[in-house]
């Protein structure tokens, strides 16, 4: 089943939840990735890795403008082409104009988020240029032509039965599930298109500023030859991505991977500094690369730099038990699904309604700020998008009303003490004997029509505060017999 990435945000999420195929799918290899990641993580010291990636993003965050002008300087002294765009529709152009201008029939593409930001397939597919997906997830995805749900596993909703059928359909293979046989008949198909496209695109992982580097990670090997087989190769990459020196990349490859995919490497790390030399055997002829904003300067001027720190590995996803119940497309139509998501995607579209509900979609559990390798703390951002939202009147008249009497109540200790014990009474609504209401009357049912609500206490904390007292009175002094006993007496001498 297919969720209409377009539908309102509820119907997304009612579509997800009733979709139990695709629930199970997502959940169960959220799960393996999960647990790889773990095991990937605590084979290192994973906290000083955090530390350091930490440190290193959020230098190159907070000094964006200099390093964006030194890996400028460099990547033209390599000899590559730099454009700046201020929007992903002046991406789109510079590079219609590249192609138009080389006269570019077939691009092939390694996988990118930054590309799907910005429609870039549409937008080229416009002026006759065939974009052909070389990440085999992506390449599946594009011939069922749906967007992707994950930002490293872009495939991780369909089966194998859904993914044999569709090769079947679109490529004649023969039916099977086995897994091997499905990849060499994408293999096949897509060796054609490597070896006679005009232009390869591909993003950029980080731009190493001192070097004036584009540095690409895949697993598949198709960000090699997007790279360096056609005569033009052109990187799209977001302008957050660039880092100082080369040392910082290798350890956000790392940290990327091993979060990402749970291996300690990736197959493939590509760095590209510049066209092909007289002395090199291989190459492209031009190297573009098209350093994209596309609102990237506003989440800064929002205050919400530190979610650009992100080296977009996907864990936050993983662990995340809203998006393992839901799946990427019920975020909607982003290119970011999961908590990252849920944050950039807001602040990101200047339609401010695109993504609105999405900060509230969170349980704030925290398992994301736990996860991140760059230690970005989601559910702090998430918590003050939704008062940013909150204040641009975003939410509901009746959200509204509901949170002002919460504050109205707590602000006098008084008020406090009336609510919670009538809060108490609420129990004799209730004949079940079990601590949980089932089932509540009216609209209020729509909590419990899918979890169980807790009935209040019969009394309050302060009253169970109040009973417990001598109790912990008596805790307040330690036990006589270890004040006395020898282990705690510090003037006696150690014995040996
Ligand atoms: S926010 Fe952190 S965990 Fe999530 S994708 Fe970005 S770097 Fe990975």
């Amino acid at each position: 089943m297919t969720i209409n990435i377009d539908a309102p945000y509820k119907s997304r999420i009612r579509e997800a939840l009733s979709d139990s195929g695709t629930r199970k799918a997502v959940d169960r290899a959220m799960g393996e990735l999960a647990q790889r990641r773990e095991r990937a993580v605590n084979a290192i010291d994973n906290e000083t890795m955090r530390t350091e990636s930490h440190e290193i993003r959020e230098h190159a965050i907070r000094n964006l403008p200099g390093l964006l002008v030194e890996l400028e300087t460099n990547l033209t002294r390599n000899g590559c082409e730099v454009h700046w765009a201020r929007t992903g529709n002046e991406a789109n152009d510079i590079l219609k104009t590249i192609a138009r201008t080389r006269k570019i029939k077939t691009a092939i593409k390694s996988k990118s988020m930054v590309t799907e930001e910005i429609h870039l397939n549409t937008s080229l597919e416009e002026i006759g240029v065939k974009v052909i997906e070389t990440d085999l997830g992506e390449y599946i995805l594009q011939l069922a032509d749906e967007p992707p749900s994950h930002i490293v596993a872009p495939v991780i909703h369909k089966g194998a039965e859904d993914i044999s059928e569709l090769l079947q359909n679109e490529l004649g293979m023969e039916p099977t599930l086995d897994p091997s046989i499905m990849c060499d008949a994408a293999r096949k198909e897509l060796r054609k298109h490597f070896l006679s496209a005009d232009m390869g695109i591909s993003g950029c992982n980080f731009a190493i500023a001192e070097t004036g580097t584009i540095c690409i990670i895949t697993n598949e090997g198709n960000g090699r030859m997007v790279s360096s087989l056609p005569p033009v190769y052109v990187v799209i990459a977001g302008i957050e991505k660039v880092v100082p020196r080369v040392e910082d990349a290798i350890l956000l490859w790392q940290a990327a991977t091993r979060n990402a995919t749970g291996q300690d490497a990736s197959v493939y790390f590509s760095m590209t500094s510049g066209p092909k030399k007289p002395n090199h055997a291989d190459g492209p002829k031009e190297v573009h690369v098209i350093l994209v904003d596309n609102a990237r300067t506003n989440v800064i001027k929002k205050g919400y730099a530190d979610a650009l720190m992100c080296i977009k590995c996907g864990a936050c996803m993983d662990v995340c038990p809203v998006y393992r119940e839901i799946g990427g497309h019920a975020y909607g139509k982003t290119a970011y699904p999961g908590p990252i998501g849920s944050i950039l995607t807001p602040l990101m579209n200047e339609n401010i309604n695109i993504g609105k509900d999405l900060p509230f979609a969170s349980s704030l559990c925290g398992a994301c700020k736990d996860a991140c390798p760059v230690k970005i703390d989601l559910p702090k951002l998430l918590l003050e998008l939704r008062n940013d939202l909150s204040k641009e009147k975003i939410t509901s008249p009746f959200q509204r009303f509901l949170v002002k009497c919460f504050a109205w109540i707590s602000k006098k200790p008084s008020r406090y003490k009336k609510a919670t014990k009538i809060a108490g009474l609420t129990r004799k609504f209730s004949k079940e004997s079990t601590q949980v209401f089932s089932k509540l009357p009216g609209p209020l049912n729509r909590w419990t029509r899918s979890r169980a609500l807790q009935k209040p206490s019969n009394k309050t904390f302060k009253e169970t505060w109040k009973d417990s007292k001598a109790d912990f009175q008596v805790l307040k002094s330690p036990p006589s017999e270890l004040v006395s006993s020898e282990r705690h007496d510090r003037n006696k001498e150690p014995s040996r």
